[in-house]
């Protein structure tokens, strides 16, 4: 088993064949390690575009990558095919965070012709290292760039340039082995030949917005008493504004009047409920309520 840390740089470009806009990968590096994460081989090919005469400006100043590198590279196809053959098979791939595999998808999609990744394993490294910092006692409110998580765990990269594909697998390999903990990385390890993967990935969550949705548990639609813990009845007809559902609610001991509010986040495999109790506002004009304030969240 050989593990890879494969890493793409990509720009935004027009294309005209599909008429919008996509990330068209410039770039391909990979490190390839052992079973000891050490790294036995390394890949990079730039890619020339197949419709555009030269890069952003933005992009440049990222990777470093000029127009001049990008015409003198090869066909994305054949770095594709070439990468595949360095890749080998009995691999478990990752990247730093799985927007790499939506850029995979859509590059696959429309500019590849038939040619793949080959992927069989899969692991979104980010999530795993962020997983580590959390257990090293870090807290981790939003996702974290490469460069800020070795900084954070005291990884040097003064040597490296940070966002060439490349070096910044070598930043990935370097955190890697530095906080490898064989249980929590295998259960992160997904299998890419399971059709429930890419259906997963690709599934956008929504809201429900419609109060007799079949989705909508009846039970959390119903409140306690923020203070008394009593039943309530529920005074008027639902709202829906900004993902939430509102009514006015009247305990039925204590008669407190307040605002239920409950939201319902349907992701792949369950719903996501919020509930909050706010104060009734008395509307300065009609139809308006001040939202979020004074608002407590309420345990569900
Ligand atoms: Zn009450």
């Amino acid at each position: 088993m050989n593990y890879i840390i494969l890493d793409m740089e990509w720009d935004s470009a027009y294309c005209p064949r599909i008429s919008r806009f996509i990330n068209q990968i410039i770039q391909i590096g990979a490190v390839k390690l052992n079973e000891s994460f050490e790294i036995v081989d390394t890949f990079e090919k730039t890619v020339r575009s197949s419709f555009s005469k030269k890069v952003s400006g933005r992009f440049t100043a990222l990777t470093g990558i000029t127009t001049k590198d990008m015409l003198s590279g090869i066909p994305l196809e054949n770095a594709v095919t070439l990468y595949n053959e360095w890749a080998g098979t009995d691999t478990v791939t990752m990247t730093w965070s799985n927007s790499d595999l939506f850029s995979i998808i859509e590059n696959e999609k429309n500019l590849m012709r038939g040619v793949k990744f080959h992927i069989e394993k899969y692991l979104d490294l980010q999530s795993y290292i962020q997983n580590e910092m959390r257990v090293l006692g870090f807290e981790i409110t939003s996702q974290i760039a490469l460069g800020k998580a070795a900084e954070m765990l005291g990884i040097t990269t003064d040597n490296l340039e940070l966002h060439t594909a490349k070096d910044d697998s070598l930043v990935c390999a370097a955190l890697l082995k530095n906080h490898y903990c064989e249980s929590r990385f295998n259960e992160l390890i997904k299998d890419t030949q399971n059709p429930e993967f890419y259906k997963r990935l690709l599934f956008k969550p929504t809201y429900l917005s419609d109060i007799r949705s079949r989705e909508i548990d009846r039970r959390k639609l119903r409140f306690k008493c923020d203070v008394c813990g009593s039943d309530t009845k529920r005074l008027g007809k639902w709202n829906y504004r900004n993902h939430w559902f509102s009514a006015n609610f009247s305990c039925k001991s204590c008669d407190r009047k307040f605002s239920g509010r409950v939201s319902f986040k349907k992701l792949y495999d369950n719903v996501v409920v919020k509930k909050r109790i706010c104060e009734i506002k008395v509307a300065q004009k009609s139809n308006e309520v001040n939202d979020e304030v004074q608002s407590v969240p309420e345990k569900v």
